[in-house]
């Protein structure tokens, strides 16, 4: 697509040089893909050189320019066992040629807000929280689950910024485990779940993939087959599942209930 209205691309751009008809661009597969005529200029935050990914006693924090190659070929520190367990599938669930996956990064996944967003999945099932800079200089922190609101939609106000996503330590250090399905074997992702349990017994649910926006599910403990069941009725609307050319609403709830309770299986034992 080309972005025929762009008349300057600034790199690298920080927050503080924002003005109406900017986009923040980020590995520019999602944005080079649409129609943009209100774009004017690029403020380049590839070029930031912001450390990828950064890993300490508090958790792991992923730059949003952090690319899905550099995820994928992370060796996080042995105690990060639910981390280990369930990065490289999302990264696969991503299904992009190895150009893509190169360039294209966590942070711009997040904002491009699809519901077959794997770094979506990823860092929500892990209680991600999203650092937010504003153009006055102002920052808010929003879990991730919280931070995608529907379909391409997010909570990011006008020039607002994602900076990164931290991952706290205490939900990388449990099991985790995920489940993925689509119509044909190289499809676009109809339902991607993760399944968390933190050291404490606490078990985390994270429906993706299936519905417009995520869904998290926390319980103290390992809930019953129809407590669970339950509590995704309860949980996501009945209009919360997509409907495209990728699944219809009634499989993916099928779906998501398949695999809500494989997850809960395997992490039972
Ligand atoms: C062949 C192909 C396959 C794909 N497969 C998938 C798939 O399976 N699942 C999926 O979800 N997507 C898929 N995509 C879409 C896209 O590649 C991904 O969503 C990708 O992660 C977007 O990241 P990016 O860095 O390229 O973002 P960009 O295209 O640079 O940006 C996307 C949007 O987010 C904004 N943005 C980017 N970074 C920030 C930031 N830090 N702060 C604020 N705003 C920001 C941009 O202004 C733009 O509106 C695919 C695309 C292609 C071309």
């Amino acid at each position: 697509m080309d972005l025929n209205t762009v008349a300057e691309v600034v790199s690298p751009a920080g927050v503080g040089q924002w003005r109406p008809g900017d986009a923040w661009l980020a590995g520019g597969t999602a944005l080079f893909g649409e129609s943009r005529p209100a774009v004017r200029r690029l403020l380049d935050l590839a070029a930031a050189g912001w450390a990828p990914l950064t890993a300490g006693e508090h958790g792991l924090e992923i730059a949003a320019t952090c690319t899905v190659a550099q995820l994928a070929a992370y060796a996080p520190p042995p105690r990060f066992e639910s981390l280990r367990a369930i990065t490289r599938g999302c990264c696969h669930a991503f299904l992009a040629s190895f150009k893509i996956w190169n360039v294209a990064t966590v942070g711009g996944n997040l904002c491009a807000a699809l519901p077959a967003g794997p770094m979506i999945a990823l860092t929500a099932g892990l209680d991600g929280e999203c650092l937010l800079l504003a153009p006055d200089g102002s920052e808010r922190r929003v879990p991730v689950s919280a931070f995608v609101t529907g379909n391409g939609a997010t909570v990011l106000a006008d020039g607002e910024l994602l900076r990164s996503i931290d991952l706290p330590a205490r939900a990388l250090t449990g099991v985790a485990t995920f489940r993925q399905g689509s119509l044909h074997t190289h499809g676009r992702s109809a339902a991607l779940l993760v399944g968390r349990r933190d050291v404490d017994g606490r078990f985390t649910l994270t429906v993706t993939g299936s519905t417009w926006r995520p869904y998290a599910l926390t319980f103290p403990s390992m809930p019953a087959a129809e407590t669970l069941q339950v509590a995704l009725t309860g949980t996501i609307p009945a209009d919360g599942y997509v409907d495209d050319v990728h699944g219809l609403p009634a499989w993916r709830r099928h779906l998501t209930r398949t695999y809500a309770e494989e997850i809960r299986r395997e992490l039972s034992s």
